[in-house]
């Protein structure tokens, strides 16, 4: 429910038109000469209040309700499974979670759910957790997000984490929206870096935004807990310590979290994904440079001979030459494998943004001025459909394939 409320007063609305050009949401129309807001579209980011010279637009925003926040305590990190096994985002994110902890005073908490998970929980703590909420059901057994977002919203009110921390992957991403305005508090999606106001125990929860070309600091100082879902590859793990102790407290959850109306069927994998994005230690991307769908089979047959994975720019993925689960950027996947080779990709800001932490870059383009050399530690000028099939035929003859 949106309690902020925008008005145009018609008495002082000249019809001037400056609100909107000024809207970055197209929610403003003039009729009969007054300027008329689409509520629907409209964020009230106050663009078009600053815009008007004749004072017609007001915003009333409500005083805010301070809620006392004292109660909140420790960092919790939700751990994802995948097909069974614990994402590899969840162990940077308890990696994470200890320094955010060490400067609140307060322990990392790792919240668990699944089925048959119990053997699993102790290398939580191995890995950084203080404790581990478990929740071992049937019911559990599949990630639906209702029925998750319903058993986490229980825990959260009962436990009252300050800080909840989740992967910005699929699930971390349907899962914590969910959360969020089921218990009104703030979300921050897709962090690239987080931090702790010490004094104001506030989470500083760092992003990229307008398509990459800042970073925003973003924070939620007046509901708990303060949410944030991190990209993958962009946090360090804490090393696994077989001495490390920890309590793990079973939840049984007996209250019915289940919505009835969804049924899990099946899980059907994308078969064009071989090797994962996200873990590989290699990666061969193309973009538009590659002209058309068929061109991608020299990536795959460079990516086939180094064992890596492929990836994609958003051209190659829009134009529908390969699945949106191999695009590479700030809206697809944040990578950072030991060599990422482009080819035919330019290096525009957003996909850089996901790709940049790799440790060896290289980059092949026939534009010697393609921003992506300026981030590659070995650059090829040329045209890829050259260039790509010598390098596949040199790796097979090196590497005996
Ligand atoms: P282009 O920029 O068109 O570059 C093609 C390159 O291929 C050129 O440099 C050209 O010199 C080279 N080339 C052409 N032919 C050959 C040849 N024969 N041999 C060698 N080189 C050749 N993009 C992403 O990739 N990931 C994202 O997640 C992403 N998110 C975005 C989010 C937002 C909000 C916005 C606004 C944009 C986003 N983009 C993203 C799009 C991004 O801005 C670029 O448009 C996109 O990355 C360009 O893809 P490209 O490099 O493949 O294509």
């Amino acid at each position: 429910m949106r309690h902020e409320e925008i008005k145009v007063i018609k008495e002082k609305c000249v019809g001037c038109g400056l609100c909107l050009g000024a809207c970055p949401f197209s929610a403003i129309n003039l009729i009969d000469k007054i300027a008329v807001i689409d509520l629907a579209k409209c964020n009230l980011c106050g663009a078009c209040k600053d815009a008007c010279s004749f004072e017609a637009i007001i915003i009333f925003k409500p005083h805010l309700i301070v809620k006392d926040l004292s109660s909140y305590k420790n960092v919790w990190v939700f751990i994802e499974l995948e097909h069974n096994e614990i994402a590899g985002v969840s162990f940077e994110l308890l990696g994470k979670a200890r320094e955010l902890a060490k400067n609140l005073g307060g322990k990392v908490v790792a919240i668990f759910l699944g089925n048959n998970i119990k053997s699993k929980a102790k290398r939580l703590i191995y890995k950084g957790a203080d404790e581990v909420i478990l929740v071992d059901k049937k019911e559990f057994k599949n990630f639906i997000s209702e029925n998750y977002a319903n058993a986490l919203t229980f825990l959260i009110q009962k436990y009252k984490p300050e800080v909840f921390l989740a992967g910005a992957t699929t699930v971390g991403r349907s899962l914590v929206s969910r959360i969020a305005v089921k218990i009104n508090t703030g979300l921050t999606a897709d962090c690239i870096g987080l931090d702790i106001d010490k004094e104001n125990r506030l989470l500083i929860q760092t992003r990229p935004a307008f398509g990459g070309n800042i970073m925003a600091q973003i924070i939620t100082p007046n509901a708990r807990p303060q949410m944030a879902t991190v990209r993958h590859k962009v946090m360090k793990e804490f090393g696994e310590d077989r001495k490390r102790k920890g309590e793990i407290i079973e939840e049984s959850l007996n209250k019915n979290f289940i919505d009835e109306r969804i049924n899990f069927i099946d899980f059907i994998k994308d078969i064009s994904f071989k090797i994962n994005l996200a873990e590989a230690d290699i990666i061969v991307s193309g973009g538009r440079g590659l002209g058309e769908a068929k061109n991608f089979e020299i990536i795959k047959e460079l990516a086939e001979v180094l064992g890596a994975a492929i990836g994609a720019s958003r051209a190659a993925v829009d134009s529908d030459w390969i699945p949106y689960s191999h695009q590479v950027g700030q809206t697809g996947r944040t990578v950072a494998p030991k060599i990422y080779i482009a080819c035919g990709i330019s290096g525009q800001i957003q996909h850089l943004v996901g790709m940049q932490s790799s440790k060896i870059i290289v980059a092949v383009n026939k534009d010697p001025d393609a921003p992506i050399f300026k981030v590659a530690n070995f650059g090829i000028v040329g045209d890829l459909f050259k260039v790509v099939p010598q390098l596949t035929k040199r790796f097979k003859e090196v590497l005996g394939k």
